[in-house]
């Protein structure tokens, strides 16, 4: 099929609407329900809480300020490191390098794209505070090696689940495996508010200070609850807390997360299915998914063979109006990954690589199937 010029372009993403955010919405605007912390924040933390199956929960303005919290919550001092992977988005480093400590960048594995859990222990030194992973895609980490590894040198596991809400790991939900797990709701994620996020706790001993963090160092929250007469500054801060509006959309986007899901996973099985022959052909890689993790389809990728063949393809698919996207430039490499960063001996060879060779295709609810044969029909004309 070729494409016409009647035909629309296909967005790489359009954020999904449920449909009942307006309603939601107008409602925490009708009961002045603005400021954070109100009845819709509730909601939408229940919601959260019970989905993951985690302790607790509190919502953020984003992912970012959810990982800025477990810094400080860490207590970690100029000069301490944490591991994480090299490939993630840059929020994942900035949180610790903010605190004075130092990101140590670790390669990943070939067949998930997750932190290659074998070279962890060679980035553990003294001054190592925590283990940060990254479930790529929402396809889990090795969470049994990684845990094991943790436990045996005494440090804790935050999971960076951005990708992961709805996946699990040997029936474990993604974000209840890890001391504190952070979800964005970011417009960019299946579920979302525009901007937005959440610290999540398998660890009770950490809610109350972090209570404090998110609320400008004080008690404030207590106040409000009624147990305390006064709130003061007791601990370093700042504003963490989403307005009650925003929460009103999550709302919407939580309470319709099966459907959302349905339909984006549907997606993903067709790519899988039917690109299957043609990447085998033409010496492209699919994403591997091992059998212990269940995924959320979050995003579908392409390992093609380099550079200059994937920039081929995403020109090829531009031009029948099908807009793809590569991903993350490496953070080790990064101008500020090698100011602030460490990088374990023998570098990150596979994250470099992967990094010129993955293209994504659009995922997204709202494609019809007629887009997605579009997506197919496009990749499958491409010679590599
Ligand atoms: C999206 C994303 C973030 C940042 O999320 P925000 O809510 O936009 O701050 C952090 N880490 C990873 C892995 C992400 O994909």
């Amino acid at each position: 099929m070729t494409m016409t010029t009647t035909e629309s372009v296909i967005a790489f993403n359009r954020p999904h609407m449920t449909g009942e955010e307006a309603g939601l919405i107008a409602a925490a605007l009708a009961e002045r329900s603005l400021e954070g912390d109100g009845r819709y924040t509730g909601r939408a933390t229940e919601l959260l809480t019970k989905m993951v199956g985690a302790s607790s929960a509190l919502l953020t303005t984003s992912c970012s300020h959810a990982l800025d919290m477990s810094a400080l919550l860490l207590d970690l001092e100029p000069g301490d490191e944490v591991v994480m992977p090299s490939f993630t988005f840059p929020s994942t480093a900035n949180a610790y390098a903010l605190r004075g400590a130092v990101p140590v960048f670790v390669d990943v594995r070939p067949d998930t794209l997750n932190m290659d859990e074998l070279q962890i222990e060679a980035a553990i030194t003294p001054r190592t505070k925590a283990i940060v992973v990254v479930h790529y895609g929402g396809v889990a980490c090795e969470m049994d090696t990684v845990m094991a590894i943790a436990d045996r040198h005494g440090l804790p596991v935050i999971e960076d689940n951005s990708h992961g809400l709805g996946a699990s790991y040997r029936g474990r939900p993604l974000g209840s495996i890890g001391v504190m797990a952070t979800q964005s709701f970011h417009a960019t994620k299946n579920a979302h508010c525009g901007e937005g996020g959440a610290l999540l706790f398998n660890d009770a001993g950490y809610l109350k200070r972090a209570e404090i963090i998110r609320e400008k160092g004080t008690n404030r929250r207590q106040f409000f609850r009624g147990e305390i007469d006064k709130y003061q500054w007791m601990d370093l801060g700042s504003s963490f807390l989403p307005s009650d509006v925003l929460a009103a959309c999550l709302v919407a986007q939580l309470e319709n997360f099966a459907a959302i899901q349905a339909r984006r996973l549907q997606v993903w099985d067709v790519y899988q299915e039917q690109l299957a022959g043609w990447a085998r052909e033409n010496g492209v890689v699919q994403p591997t998914v091992p059998a212990e993790c269940a995924h959320p389809a979050h995003l579908y990728y392409l390992l093609l063979p380099d550079l200059e063949r994937r920039t081929a393809l995403m020109a090829h698919l531009a031009g029948r109006g099908v807009k793809t996207a590569f991903h993350y430039l490496p953070l080790h490499s990064a101008p500020a990954g090698r100011r602030y960063g460490r990088t374990v001996e023998g570098g990150c060879p596979l994250t470099e690589r992967v990094a010129d060779q993955l293209l994504r295709l659009p995922v997204y609810t709202d494609l019809s199937d007629h887009d997605v044969e579009r997506v197919l029909d496009g990749v499958t004309s491409f010679r590599v």
